[in-house]
């Protein structure tokens, strides 16, 4: 009989398993599925994961694996199969999916961390110890807050920064312990507001899910209390002895958010998110694993975590496009919440003011529960929402003067007014007046933004930077202009026009770092001011004396050819539109614009968000885009043209060949719509498809072709399973 093998997925580029025999002195057997082997490969050593034990092939000589890392199998379980599920739909190579999900420290071999979630308490010592410590000080501060019971971690991370030192001093000189403390335990607190009734209504219907996997779209418009019927929900899943995921947008992860969560479930709340240390993402994966964690809110990745005890999975703001890895393994967060939550045998809740169409198609076809918030929470007004046509008007720094003449009267009577742009930088291009010559990206097909008032150039694909240069490279005039406006400009000009008021300016560049949102909207304060900024102003946080939004940056995504743009526009104006005036203050919001004609403006005035979906879904159908059609993107880049071409044409022979009568069309070898980026060429093909399994059936022939295409050597390509966009 032959020998055993350990057949392993390795993060490596190749869509095959890699064949080992055991360490030596070991025999393998079905118990090494799912754990970790560091292996030899080439002259390097690798971190992988066992997929399967087979009879070792007689004929060829197989290398030893270095070292069984775990002694129990890592992934097991439904995670486990809805990793080596995702490699497949993806069509990208298991050791990749694995490498994408599973936090840095284990993927590089760590020992998996101890997860139990420890809370700090006062000793005998401890509890008397407060009159011999510095009034004022931290030490004294942590005392005191212990001295009303034990606490965990996160909680302290949250009320008291720089604890941790202090937690050091006291714990040294025996006041302070630390205890394990079983979270099951805990319940959540009672409610603090009283839900209303159609807030009541989606809390029971999600109740009455719970057991088993349904998903439901909570379509409620902004301020109609949605967070609420999460907590609710998720309150309940924890009173049955459940976990729930929670997963945010990139942006929606603020420490508002976390707040909130925290004091309302009354259990620790953990978190994962770009700005986590390794050890701790490790930590969080294995307090899940274990079920000592109860609540996860976390961003993309956080759908990967284990969930033995799942109860709910939440998805807010589900039409947000970070859901979507937009590199490496391109997986949809949402899409993968679906699969787990059926796999696991309970209820998606999907959030939005502006669910994505595909969502509204699943609810209207009655795939998903529809339940609706059409109304704000606690008696809030909608806002009234007026074009302002600046055709013919005199603008400055691109604000007409009905713009600044509402923002006067907003700041006259003690609000706070957004105004919102989504162009960062001073301005979009850099003009020659006497010849027309714009400054370009050197390395892309784009022209360098103007940044810092003139001072900098920058490229907003391949991050170039460039001086401006003296006078125009191409007639040698010295009339080099800013054209256009981006949020430092409109800074700029309100700081002129208000200069007692608070401005606040909100995009990448002021954002930077952990915190620096919320350091931000904390310059802000209470008193009147203007926030200007990009869309990362259009959700999240709760800006309750914002009673002015003034949109003055639509125009530019109006005309975008992309199958997605009017959907995100929508999307976007919407959410924006809907900071304005919550409680008790009716808020106003303008919409500035050369083209007050234009269908998606007025299909948006006239019925909102239902009635963009009403007219955009039947002309996806007829295109044959999704939700009715089905989609896989071949990117491909090299530093020439040629290659991208040969290799394209290749794909699509391929494919022409394995699709025999099935329907598939196949649009390309195309340029990219951007066709050079960081000075590499990008081509393209698009597969598409009205039926999803025979898109899929083909990727499942297809895709292991393409590494073997002798064309492929020579560029780097891709695949994108239900691209978010075409370029
Ligand atoms: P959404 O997530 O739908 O935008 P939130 O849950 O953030 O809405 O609620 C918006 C505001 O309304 C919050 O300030 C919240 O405290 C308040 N709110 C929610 N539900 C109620 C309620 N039933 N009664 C009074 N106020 C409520
Ligand atoms: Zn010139
Ligand atoms: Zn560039």
């Amino acid at each position: 009989m032959p020998a055993l093998c350990l057949r392993v997925a390795l993060p490596v580029p190749r869509p095959d398993l890699f064949d080992y025999l055991p360490p030596p002195a070991q025999t393998a057997d079905p118990g090494w599925v799912g754990c970790r082997l560091r292996v030899p490969f080439g002259r390097r050593q690798l971190v992988g994961v066992v997929a399967a034990v087979e009879p070792a092939a007689e004929a060829r000589p197989l290398r030893e694996a270095l070292e069984r890392i775990d002694p129990t199998p890592l992934l097991a379980g439904e995670l486990w199969q809805t990793l080596q599920w995702a490699a497949r739909y993806y069509h990208a190579p298991l050791g990749e999916m694995l490498a994408t999900a599973l936090p840095s420290r284990l993927r590089e071999g760590a020992a998996r961390h101890d997860s139990r979630i420890r809370h700090w308490r006062l000793t005998e010592a401890g509890a008397s110890a407060r009159t011999g410590l510095r009034a004022g000080g931290r030490p004294r501060a942590l005392v005191e807050r212990l001295a009303t019971g034990s606490q965990d971690e996160a909680t302290l991370d949250e009320a008291l920064p720089g604890w941790r030192a202090a937690a050091r001093t006291l714990r040294g000189r025996g006041l302070v312990e630390t205890v394990a403390v079983d979270a099951a335990a805990a319940l959540p607190a009672a409610a603090t507001v009283a839900p209303n009734q159609a807030q009541q209504a989606a809390i029971d219907a999600i109740v009455a899910a719970l057991g088993g996997f349904q998903p439901i779209l909570l379509d409620g418009v902004t301020g109609s209390g949605k967070t609420e019927v999460y907590l609710e929900a998720i309150a309940e899943c924890l009173r049955r002895g459940r976990q729930a995921l929670v997963l945010v947008p990139e942006i929606g992860l603020t420490p508002q958010t976390l707040r909130r969560f925290r004091q309302r479930l009354g259990v620790p709340v953990e978190t994962l998110h770009s700005g986590l240390a390794d050890g701790e993402r490790a930590r969080v994966w294995a307090a899940m694993a274990d079920g000592q964690a109860r609540v996860l809110v976390g961003t993309r990745s956080a759908v990967f975590c284990p969930l033995p005890r799942a109860g709910l999975i939440v998805i807010d703001e589900e039409h947000d496009g970070s859901y979507k890895q937009q590199d490496g393994v391109r997986y949809s967060a949402r899409d993968l919440a679906l699969v787990r939550g059926k796999a696991l045998a309970v209820p998606v809740l999907l959030g939005s003011a502006t669910p994505a169409l595909e969502s509204l198609a699943a609810a209207r076809a009655g795939r998903y529960l529809h339940l609706r918030l059409a109304e704000r929470a606690g008696g809030a007004k909608p806002p009234v929402v007026r074009v302002v046509d600046v055709r013919r008007r005199p603008l400055s720094a691109g604000l007409s003067p009905e713009l600044r003449e509402a923002l006067a009267a907003c700041l006259q009577r003690g609000e706070q007014a957004l105004v919102f742009k989504n162009r960062r930088g001073y301005a979009p291009a850099l003009l020659c007046h006497d010849c027309g010559w714009t400054a370009q990206c050197r390395r892309c097909d784009a022209a360098l933004s103007v940044h810092r008032a003139g001072r900098r150039l920058l490229c907003h694909h391949c991050g170039a930077e460039a001086r401006p240069p003296p006078a125009c490279p191409d007639c040698g005039g010295l009339a080099l202009q800013p054209q256009g406006t981006g949020t430092e400009r409109i800074e700029e000009a309100l700081t002129d026009a208000f200069p007692a008021a608070r401005l606040v300016r909100v995009d990448r560049e002021t954002t930077r770092g952990r915190d620096g949102l919320k350091a931000q909207l904390d310059r802000l304060g209470d008193g009147p001011g203007i926030l200007v900024g990009t869309q990362m102003l259009a959700k999240g946080h709760d800006l309750p004396r914002l009673s002015l939004v003034a949109v003055v940056g639509v125009d530019e995504g109006l005309f975008s050819a992309d199958f997605r743009a009017g959907e995100r526009l929508a999307q976007l104006l919407v959410q924006v539109a809907g900071r304005a005036g919550r409680a008790d203050r009716p808020g106003q919001v303008l919409l500035q614009t050369h083209h007050p004609d234009h269908p998606l403006l007025l299909t948006l005035l006239a019925g909102g968000y239902r009635l963009f979906a009403d007219n955009a879904l039947p002309e996806r159908e007829a295109a044959g885009f999704p939700p009715f059609g089905y989609l896989a993107l071949l990117r491909a880049e090299a530093l020439e043209e040629a290659p991208l071409r040969e290799f394209l044409a290749a794909a699509r022979e391929l494919a022409e060949a394995g699709a025999g009568a099935r329907a598939l069309t196949l649009h390309g070898p195309l340029p990219a719509p951007m066709l050079r980026r960081a000075g590499r060429m990008r081509w393209q093909l698009l597969l598409s498809s009205p039926s999803r399994p025979a898109l899929q059936a083909l990727l499942d022939r297809w895709t292991p072709a393409l590494y073997d295409l002798k064309q492929a050597r020579r560029v780097r390509w891709s695949l994108d399973v239900d691209p978010l966009d075409l370029y």
